[in-house]
This record gives structure tokens, sequence and C-alpha cells, in this order.
């Protein structure tokens, strides 16, 4: 059974408890008043879209931080698989089941315990779009012209620049808001998102009442890995990537031909490994010694880009080594990752209908007949 604590503070009472919707004293489910229930550690948030084959850009950039968060275990965590977010770019439904069920697995096999955390599936939690419609009313549309994903995106699918694609930004505000989050973990790219979800939440508060606190951004140590072209983010759409599945051979193979200082033509010449994508993968996953004498050696041009290379990959492909492992005994029991993100959308759509609880008081959009009402 879980154990939790109430405490009573300037006439209000503060359950402090994880990932629970309690019952006070008098009876009723205290999620329902808005700014009562309050988690004992800081609410971490963030997700993945299932795109199908995660790569080396997502584990450095968000899995291997997220999985160190569960495992300092200083968080409330939430994980989440944005199909959603998914449909607004042209794809198949029919693989969609399988693309979800290989997200899950990485995200496991990536060392997200999901006995920690939340792992779930954002259509699992249809608030999150109910939400997402509500904060709507408060977002400026001048606000969402700036967002500078929405040009990229619109200029990679012109056949098809749908409503979704530029509502994007507030439905991702939906997620993180939903579940009060104040901590983010985000790749650079989506700082702007983010800023805009902290000012829909101001907006919100503002016009409303206090609902939501304002989410703050949680850098990676390598927020940006660029694709093995070195022109753009490592993306699977642009066939720039590295697998985070890929087998040891193939691994080696793509790093040889990844992009470096293109100043760095060949041994003797300095580098400059402040612009290459390999010493940021190095700075991700060797040792602080080793990233410290890798950058002397190619400044000086004592190192070549051969072996520079290949001890990236020694120490990548260790890495890699179990990750690979779990995977591999989770895709011969899919049922175990059924059930992790049956649990997990279970216990995610509780907290994310007390959020809404508190946005219909606070919008006056309920009467009594729901157990609430904006008049109490
Ligand atoms: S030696 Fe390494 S860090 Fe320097 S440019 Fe070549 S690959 Fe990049």
């Amino acid at each position: 059974m879980k154990s939790y604590r109430v405490a009573i503070r300037g006439g209000q009472v503060r359950a402090l408890a994880r990932g629970v919707l309690l019952r006070s004293c008098l009876g009723g489910p205290l999620g329902l008043t808005p700014g009562i229930v309050m988690a004992d550690k800081p609410i971490i948030l963030s997700g993945m879209q299932p795109t199908g084959g995660l790569h080396i850009g997502n584990y450095l950039g968000a899995l291997k931080q997220w999985a160190t968060l569960v495992r300092e275990d200083q968080h409330d965590a939430l994980f989440c698989i944005v199909d959603a977010h998914a449909i607004t770019i042209p794809y198949e439904p029919e693989k969609m089941p399988g693309l979800v069920l290989d997200a899950a697995t990485s995200y496991i096999a990536a060392g997200i315990d999901p006995d920690q955390c939340t792992i779930f599936l954002q259509s699992d939690v249809p608030e999150h779009m109910e939400l997402a419609w509500y904060l709507s009313a408060v977002t400026a549309l001048g606000d969402l012209h700036r967002m500078t994903q929405f040009k990229e995106k619109s200029d990679q699918h012109k056949e098809n620049v749908n409503a979704g694609l530029f509502t994007y930004p507030v439905l991702q505000a939906a997620d993180i808001l939903i579940y009060k989050a104040n901590l983010v973990p985000v790749g650079d790219d989506q700082k702007q998102h983010l800023e805009l979800a902290r000012e829909i939440a101001r907006r919100f508060n503002t016009r409303f009442t206090n609902v939501f606190p304002e989410p703050q951004a949680k850098l990676s140590r390598t927020p940006r890995i660029m694709g093995l072209d070195g022109k753009s983010k490592m993306s699977k759409s642009k066939g720039n990537t590295i697998g985070l599945l890929d087998a040891p051979k193939t691994i080696e193979k793509r790093l040889k031909s990844a992009f470096t200082d293109e100043k760095k033509l060949r041994l003797g010449d300095p580098g400059r490994p402040e612009v290459c994508n390999v010493f940021t993968m190095h700075t991700a996953l060797s040792p602080t010694d080793q990233i410290d004498t890798i950058r002397a050696d190619c400044q000086s041009g004592a190192l070549g880009c051969g072996d520079c290379k290949k001890a990236l990959s020694t120490v990548m492909l260790a890495e890699l080594e179990p990750i690979r492992a779990r995977a591999d005994e989770l895709n011969g029991n899919p049922k175990r990752v059924l059930e992790v993100l049956k649990d997990g959308g279970a216990r995610a759509r509780k907290r994310a209908q007390a959020t809404m609880a508190d946005v219909h008081t606070a919008m006056g959009l309920t009467t009594d007949h729901r157990g609430y009402s904006s008049r109490s």
C-alpha cells in the first residue's frame, strides 16, 4: 500500500503523495479543487513520437537523460509516446500500433524503469486533447505563427499543411500542463515550444485562476545531435541516423561515413572539435579524461578522424550492447510491454482527470452534477 502525508496549511489540505488520487478525510477526491493535490517530488514530463526505429540522437538527446532521472529517483516522472502528435504528418495507420510497441520497447530497453515512473500512450488519455482545445482559447494566433517548427514542417510536408501541424504546440502545452509538470527535458529545438507552454500557463492562470505551474526546460548534456551528414538534426526522415538497435557492424560502417570538421582533411591538420558532431557524441559517451585528450589531440592535429571515429565506435557499442539485449528480451515478450502501457495509461489518466476537474471549475464549465462545481 502506498504511504502518503497530509498537511494542513493556510486552511488548505495539501496531500503529498506520488502518482495517486487521494481521498480526503472529508470524503471528497482531493484532486477536485485547484491547487490542492501536490506531488512530493517535482513532476517531470517528456515524450517522443512513435516514428519507428529510435536512433542514437533520440537516445543521447533524451532517453539517456530520462533513464538517469528515473534512476536518481528525485522526480515524479512521466514519459509519453505522443501518437496524437504523430498523425499531423503523413503516416500509415496500419503501422502505427507496431511503431508504438517499438517506441515503448526502446524506452524500457534504454533503462527507463516502468516500475519507477509512468510510461504511457498519449491517445490513452483523451483529456490531453480536451485540454488543448481549452488552452487554444488563451493562445495568441501570432504566437503560433512565430513557431519555427511549424515553418520547417510545412516546408517538409507541403502536400499536407494541416491545422494540427499549426496547433501542435498547443497540444504539446496540454501534454505538459495536464500533469502540472515542473520540469520538461527538451532538446534545444523544443525550447521555443516550451516557452509558449509557459506563456499559455501564465495566460490561463491570469484569465481564470492559478491552476498550472510554469514548467522549466531541462536541457540534456548533449541537446542537439546532428545527422551523419552533418547538415541537419539526426532524423529518420533524412536517412542520416544510427539506429539505437542497429547491429554492431552497421554502427561501425555508419560511423565511418560521419561528417566531421570540413577543414580537417588529413592527419596533422588541426581540427575544431567544437564544430564536429563526432566530438559531440564523444562528449555524451566517452569518459571525461578521454574527452579532454580527444579535444587536445584533435586541435593539435595528432589525432586523425579515422581513429577518432574508431574510439567513438568502441564506446558507442559498449553503451548500446545492454540496450540491444534488453530489447531482444522484450521483443520476445511483447505482452509485458503492452501491460506497461496499459498500466501507465490508467495511472496517467487518473491524474489528467483530476487536473481537468480543476480546469472545468476554473473555467466555469461545470455545475453540481459532476460532484464539483465552479460555484463551490
Ligand atoms: S579528430 Fe575527431 S573531433 Fe577532430 S575533427 Fe576529426 S572526428 Fe572530429
